[in-house]
């Protein structure tokens, strides 16, 4: 069966690139019958920040792609925080030294600084590993006698894998195909701290390995650890999982991955929900299916023109296979394409009752029907429901002023006995509808033998207070007779 895991560090707000990498592992589990599991990779207690755990399961609701099993929801293969997980870790690191294939180091942080500087000075780089192993303070270099005495007179200690000498690595990702990796390169990563805490490395590893995850789905960022990860898997005799890594996301314009200041400077989200002082997506009146919809995308394509995806069909759709290998370009302008579509595929209901909750929040009644009637009429014009009351307001409230450049272009001499003679026109319509009213006020200009251009401007102008809007007579109909009447009346007063 098709286990999947999301193992973010709760280490701050969960970013759009996070979001994206829950999103594809949500879509290739559900599309193979398979379970989705979050675990939260807490071992590095130093970067651990309280509320963010609370925040990327939040942002996983709300975006409708909640987990199977994961903190909170325990299923067999619990815990799911590796915190709670912490004494399972050390006896594999152990195992691994008594294969031959980990080691004790005793090396202090200012040892290792100095070689790294004595290194640079001759203008090498200093890595860990076969090289120089045998120089350093380590159970290799060190006889068994030494590293007991060490360990039992309680000096700090870390455990490192020993990576091999003079091997080609064939690694596999179902994105990028096959990767050749010498393994010279490799330094010794530490699997095991003296704060009894195992790095992200070995926890990692041995967390998907005790999880049964069957494909590990994750950013480019961890690209390079994929030597390491599949020696250990070797190293431990397991079968590894298969690995896809997603394509990095580049900021809007210029070079780079895209990061927190690029929404700062921009002003558009790059968190999912507020985090602290920054907006999200949800805060900025995005759907969450215009989010699921535009995230999908970065980095995935169908193979055909389709652009709008529900999150149904994305299950249907995504394949590994489909995504791409180079970068995806954020685009905040895209983004808010795709929420003005989404609003248009929602129903005028539920716009009615979004729209109908700000309306309140501004201290305006108005019965469901007609806000239902004003929000078709204009929706088309909107990206978000918080434009609503922008194209709308005139619906609800007469105009307050007028717009002055078209006061001075539409208001002319003679237009207030015009608009006089429009008030007595509109007295006479039986049945206040937009067809009605256009019909009788057409007729009567036709019979002033006035012009279009003398009467339909400055009549918009007093009914709207602005140039904008949807079709006059439809306008009135809706505010109604008296109302309209009321309105020019108080321009030419
Ligand atoms: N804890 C890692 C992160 O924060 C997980 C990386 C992985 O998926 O292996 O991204």
């Amino acid at each position: 069966k098709v286990r999947v895991r999301f193992a973010p560090s709760p280490t701050g707000p969960l970013h759009i690139g996070g979001l994206r990498t829950a999103l594809f592992n949500y879509l290739f589990a559900k599309k193979n019958d398979g379970d989705f599991v979050l675990r939260i990779e807490d071992t590095d207690q130093n970067r651990f920040v309280e509320g963010a755990e609370e925040y990327i399961i939040e942002a996983l609701n709300w975006c409708g792609i909640p987990f199977d099993e994961g903190p909170g929801k325990e299923g067999a293969f619990g815990p799911y925080r590796q915190s709670e997980r912490k004494q399972l870790y050390k006896s594999y690191a152990l195992d691994l030294i008594e294969k031959g294939m980990a080691y004790y180091a005793f090396d202090t942080a200012e040892a290792l600084d100095q070689h790294r500087k004595d290194h640079e000075a001759k203008g090498k780089t200093f890595i860990y590993n076969w090289h120089n192993r045998l120089k350093l303070a380590n159970s290799l270099s060190l006889s068994a006698e030494e590293v007991k005495n060490k360990i039992a007179a309680g000096e700090d200690y870390v455990i490192r894998f020993k990576s091999p000498e003079n091997e080609e690595l064939l690694l596999n990702d179902i994105i990028r195909g096959e990767i050749k990796i010498d393994t010279n390169i490799l330094d010794d990563k530490v699997l095991f701290k003296s704060d009894g805490m195992p790095t992200y490395h070995l926890a990692n590893i041995v967390d998907d390995h005790l999880m049964q995850i069957t494909h590990v789905i994750r950013g480019e960022e961890w690209l390079p650890s994929l030597a390491l990860h599949t020696l250990l898997y070797n190293a431990f005799g397991w079968d590894a999982p298969e690995f896809a890594h997603l394509p990095l996301i580049m900021k809007p314009v210029g070079k780079g991955k895209l990061s927190k200041r690029d929404g700062d400077k921009g002003g558009f989200p790059v968190f999912p929900l507020t985090w602290n002082q920054s907006e999200g997506y949800r805060e900025a009146g995005f759907f969450p299916e215009a989010v699921v919809n535009f995230l999908a995308l970065l980095g995935w394509n169908p193979g055909t023109e389709q652009e709008i995806f529900s999150l149904e069909e994305l299950v249907n759709t995504f394949t590994l296979e489909r995504v791409n290998k180079s970068g995806a370009r954020f685009d905040p302008e895209k983004n808010n394409w795709y929420n003005q579509q989404w609003l248009q595929i929602k129903t005028d209901d539920e716009l009615t009752e979004l729209f109908a909750a700000e309306l309140i929040a501004k201290g305006i009644s108005a019965e469901p029907s007609y806000i239902k009637q004003v929000v078709s009429s204009i929706k088309e014009r909107a990206t978000f429901v918080k434009d609503f009351w922008e194209l709308s307001d005139y619906f609800f409230q007469a105009p307050t002023s007028y717009n002055e450049k078209a006061v001075k272009k539409q208001w002319k001499e003679g237009t207030p006995e015009i608009m006089e003679g429009v008030a007595t026109v509109l007295e006479s319509v039986q049945d206040f509808e937009s067809s009605k009213i256009e019909e009788m006020v057409k007729a009567w200009i036709a019979n002033k033998e006035l012009s279009f251009g003398k009467v339909m401007p400055p009549l918009r102008l007093v009914i709207v207070g602005d140039m904008k809007g949807p079709h006059l007579f439809d306008i009135m109909a809706l505010i109604g007779k008296e109302e309209s009447i009321n309105r020019i009346k108080t321009a030419i007063a």
